[in-house]
């Protein structure tokens, strides 16, 4: 077989060699240690929350040694895509402050090492596909989807492995003749590598899981789909080696074919880069732990968290804690630190899947809007309303000052209050600040009948002074107390129940659930100073 002749009759518009593609795509010129690294989403229209773990990772890595992190679309699934879903990847990556420094951006393309879609770049990866076949090592195949399926059930019945190998690959040893033939006759073709019948082992160090060994590649697998666009594995080659890419971030579900990637980097004498496996997302259900599944799981979408308003602070936070088991600690040591000056480190990943436990991100959310600065919570949860909540975006801005004296309520504290876990939970928490959306939750306590309401509430206004401190307010609060028959002192109350119709607790509850509809809520006499006067007399007066 005259394997130039071939090549030719395949590609007879492939001019450019690979040397022609290796100058367009130079070495890049970075620091000794810097790394590449980069997402590859594909444009289904869903981005999930393994996306956004990958990403993490390629970006700690890159940004920490000084190096490059990008996006590139990976479309050769042409039946999976949906419109608009580049920019919805790209719109949700730069939600939670996932930045590439090149790539695919919404029009075009930003850096040099483009295009970053996979079908613009079809004429690149013919361009290798010619060269494997110059080398022998590539063949067209006419194979129909039906003789592949009968061959496959005859391999499982058999007991023997599937797929195109060996005396299985009828299309290997075709004439020159014989293509020629059939590609006269319209027949479709793929092509694909000819493996080598083999049983060796090779070992590979994955930076996650360590030393692999896997059996050598032995099967024919396809190249170029029949419209000339590659399949992932040959796409991925060309791609990382030509764009430079240092580390390959990705699932494990990738792992298993991992033999045809190794046997390819070989084959076209390139360097393979650094492969990270990650661990599968896992959820806990019952005693034990699953694979997170795109319809049973809300939550595998990127998109639940931005609805549910999840601060991009707080995924990174939750993520760099399922990533890294050091994470938690470093943390505690360094409550007021960035996120990003964790030493963040591919050796101390786990592999034995992920768990996404949406308790522990609200609890973690909770401390990271607990942490921020209140003007810092506004614009945070500002812009979460602008797209989610237009009804708080309109009041947040009617009452600016307000708002942010009411995000301030006991924030500066040693320890501070932890009311907001999520920008959407921050609308309920909030409501009260605003006569707009106020509303009465609980019921007055039962030992406050309501008489007593009715005699506390027209007391407390009548003595009620709004230029009152805090303990000169409270010692009205005590007063009062006493004079209704209510203990001062809540074990006063326990100790002796019948002596008193309740406690200072009740008279407090009876207050909080005046001014704020709720018994849990922050303290009275900030909260009232937050209302203003005119609001606090007129909720009051609705029950006195
Ligand atoms: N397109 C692949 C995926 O969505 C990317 C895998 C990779 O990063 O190489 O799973």
């Amino acid at each position: 077989m005259d394997h130039n002749k071939l090549a030719e009759l395949l590609f007879p518009e492939t001019t450019a060699k690979p040397e022609d593609i290796e100058a367009r795509f130079p070495e890049r010129e970075l620091p000794e240690g810097a790394n590449v690294t980069r997402i590859g989403p594909s444009p289904t229209g869903f981005v999930h929350l393994g996306n956004l773990y990958n990403a993490i990772i390629g970006e700690r890595i890159a940004h920490q040694s000084g190096g490059v992190f990008y996006l590139r679309i990976e479309d050769t699934d042409n039946k999976r895509e949906v419109e608009g879903a580049v920019e919805t990847v790209i719109n949700a990556m730069n939600y939670f402050g996932v930045h590439f420094d090149e790539g695919a951006v919404a029009d075009g393309d930003n850096g040099s090492y483009g295009p970053y879609r996979q079908r613009q770049r079809k004429d690149i990866y013919h361009v290798f596909a010619k060269h494997l076949v110059q080398m022998g090592l590539a063949y067209p195949c006419f194979m129909t989807a039906e003789e592949i399926d009968a061959l496959r059930e005859h391999q499982t019945e058999n007991k023997e492995n599937p797929g195109i190998y060996g005396k299985y690959a009828k299309c290997r040893d075709l004439t020159i003749e014989q293509i020629k033939e059939k590609m006269d006759a319209g027949k479709e073709w793929v092509l694909r590598y000819r493996g080598t019948e083999t049983d060796e082992y090779f070992s590979i160090v994955d930076a996650i899981r360590g030393k692999l060994e896997m059996p050598r590649n032995n099967m024919d697998f396809v190249l170029l789909k029949s419209d000339g666009i590659p399949t992932y594995h040959f796409a991925h080659v060309v791609d990382d080696h030509l764009m430079r890419s240092t580390h390959v971030i990705r699932g494990e579900e990738w792992l298993s074919s991992l033999p045809m990637h190794v046997e390819l980097f070989n084959a076209l004498g390139w360097k393979q880069p650094i492969y990270c496996h990650t661990a599968t997302l896992m959820k806990l259900e019952g005693t034990g732990k699953r694979k997170l599944s795109k319809r049973k799981d809300p939550e595998l979408a990127l998109s639940y968290y931005q609805k549910e308003g999840i601060s991009p602070d707080a995924i990174w936070e939750f993520l760099l804690t399922v990533l890294n088991s050091n994470f938690e600690e470093w943390r505690i040591a360094n409550p007021d630190a960035d996120y990003r000056d964790f030493p963040y480190s591919l050796s101390k990943m786990s592999i034995s899947g992920a768990l996404v436990d949406l308790d522990k991100l609200r609890n973690i959310s909770k401390d990271v809007i607990g942490r921020m600065k209140a003007e810092d919570v506004r614009d945070g949860w500002l812009k979460w309303c602008e797209e989610y909540n237009d009804e708080y975006a309109q009041l947040i801005k009617k009452y600016p000052e307000r708002t942010l004296a009411a995000l301030n309520v006991g924030r500066m504290a040693a320890k501070p209050r932890k009311d907001i876990e999520t920008w959407k939970q921050a609308c309920d928490f909030m409501s009260f600040y605003y006569d707009e959306t106020f509303h009465i939750t609980d019921e007055m306590p039962e030992e406050c009948d309501e008489a007593t309401v009715k005699e506390f509430f027209a007391k407390y206004l009548a003595s009620y002074d709004h230029s009152d401190d805090s303990s000169a307010w409270f010692a009205k609060v005590k007063e009062l107390t006493e004079e209704l028959g209510f203990a001062v002192k809540p074990k006063d109350y326990k100790k002796n129940p019948d002596q008193f119709k309740g406690s200072i607790v009740h008279i407090t509850n009876m207050l909080r659930i005046a001014l704020t509809g709720h018994a849990n809520a922050p303290d009275i006499h900030e909260v009232s100073h937050v209302l203003g006067e005119d609001i606090v007399r007129k909720r009051l007066e609705k029950w006195a």
